[in-house]
């Protein structure tokens, strides 16, 4: 059993019921919606600047809000504090708080605690997450389900449950949202792979992010699945550790048989699910490459585990749309093709990136290093690229990872130098393929905006 961290609340007293959160982005301003909704005295605190449009919806709801400071005072004054995914635990004023023994909890536990009788699609991984959810939520919407898409992709789940409640919610759900669960329990939890990421919210220990990965059975039971990939080292290793009897697991895998869960035989993907056999072409995916051939995979059993029929979901793997900014087309200039895949932001995307490419690659790198191990991509480095373009404030970690493995290495700092000095290194039949393996933050908005600049940079050609 779990405590109950809303037992000490008196909904009729105002001085007792007060829950502040800390951050004021999607997630944040989510949960303050949710929370005044159901009764508690809302207060948001962020140190930055909060965006506009969320400082209109905080007002729209009536909803007390600072930003650039943290009003310690106030803050401890709290029953419960709401987390932001971005805030680290070692940021100080969380550290107080806890000092306090104030219950911290994320924002997923908090619409999980609200969802009621609906269930849960939960979808994680270091990568592959946004991709997943959407063709998750493609084939319940397709099959006619009382379904929305919730997270780091859409709105976020609170806002969700708050202001449109569904019956069945695909969540695209990060570590940092597992940090800070109690009961948060989803149907379907799928869990697609773990790399290298984010090691500097971990302590730089690979093992406190993989218990964070796993967070998200914790709570599951014999009633729920738990979905994952067969070919992730780190996941079978884990595996090997701990044995799941509470939940029901079942995986995919593109090197050998599966006996519950889905496999290749050829070109065709074979899916097991107890009296369920169903085959299908993967050439007939949306989806291409051998990464999206998982995610497909990992979403094909879990549309079956919920019941969605078998000429659903084909047709639904089949006409689905790709997101932007993941491995996109963006054009052919004078026989030279530019792919625009910002998203990746670790080393491991990258890799899935450079093990697609069949034509000399120019790669794009560089910008925020989350810890990054570039021996990872050596060898494909080796075999695809003609010359890495760095793009980036500070790219001594990656000229020296390469100087010896690729003949041109040079340095930018901005997506239209980028994209001209990719341009003049490359010939026909080549490929520029932005695939940066690093967050954006230092030249950009976000990894939305680095690939907006880098289209519209290649446009300009
Ligand atoms: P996330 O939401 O986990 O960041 P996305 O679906 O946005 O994942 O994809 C991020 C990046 O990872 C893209 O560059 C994409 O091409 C790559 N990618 C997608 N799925 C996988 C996978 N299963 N394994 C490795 N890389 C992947």
């Amino acid at each position: 059993m779990h405590p109950d961290i809303f037992k000490h609340i008196d909904f009729k007293n105002p001085a007792n019921r007060k829950l502040v959160v800390l951050g004021a982005g999607e997630s944040g301003v989510g949960a303050a919606i949710l929370a005044k909704q159901k009764g508690f005295s809302v207060f948001v605190s962020d140190g930055n600047t909060i965006a506009e449009k969320y400082k209109l919806e905080l007002q729209q709801f009536g909803i007390e809000f600072e930003e650039q400071l943290h009003s310690i005072h106030k803050i401890e004054e709290a029953a419960i504090v709401v987390k932001s995914p971005g805030i680290a635990d070692k940021n100080e004023i969380i550290k107080k708080v806890k000092q306090k023994g104030i219950p911290v909890i994320s924002e997923v536990e908090l619409a999980y605690r609200y969802c009621g009788e609906s269930k849960i699609i939960a979808i994680t991984g270091s990568n592959g997450k946004s991709t997943t959810t959407a063709l998750m939520y493609h084939i319940l919407d397709k099959a006619g389900m009382d379904c929305a898409m919730v997270g780091n992709i859409g709105i976020s789940f609170a806002k969700q449950v708050a202001l449109a409640p569904k019956q069945w919610y695909v969540a695209e759900i990060s570590s940092f949202q597992l940090d800070d669960i109690i009961a948060f329990k989803p149907h379907v939890a799928v869990l697609l792979n773990i790399t290298e990421d984010h090691l500097d919210r971990y302590e730089y220990n690979f093992q406190n992010y993989v218990n964070s990965k796993f967070r998200i059975i914790e709570n599951q039971t014999t009633d729920d699945y738990f979905i994952y990939c067969d070919d992730d080292d780190v996941i079978k290793k884990e595996l090997n550790k701990i044995s799941i009897t509470h939940t029901n697991p079942l995986s995919f895998s593109m090197k050998h048989e599966i006996k519950n869960g889905a496999y290749l035989k050829g070109d065709q993907m074979m899916l097991r699910i107890q009296e369920e056999r169903v085959s299908m072409s993967i050439y007939d995916f949306a989806l291409k490459g051998k990464h999206n051939t998982y995610n497909t995979m990992a979403a094909c059993i879990a549309a079956t585990t919920v019941g969605i029929r078998k000429e659903k979901i084909r047709e639904a793997v089949n006409d689905f749309q790709s997101l932007a900014h993941r491995m996109e087309f963006v054009a052919t200039v004078r026989g030279v093709e530019f792919i625009n895949d910002s998203k990746a932001t670790n080393v491991n995307s990258t890799w899935f990136a450079l093990e697609s490419m069949n034509k000399p690659t120019i790669l794009i790198l560089g910008g925020i290093d989350k810890g990054n191990d570039y021996s990872l991509i050596t060898d494909l480095v080796r075999e695809k690229v003609k010359a890495i373009v760095c793009m980036g404030t500070d790219n001594k970690k990656i000229v020296t990872a390469f100087k010896n493995v690729v003949p041109v290495i040079i340095e930018t700092a901005s997506a239209k130098d980028a994209v001209e000095q990719s341009f003049k290194l490359a010939t026909k039949g080549d490929v520029v393929l932005l695939s940066p393996a690093c967050a954006s933050f230092d030249l950009f908005k976000n990894f939305e905006d680095r690939g907006n600049q880098f289209k519209v940079a290649v446009k300009d050609l």
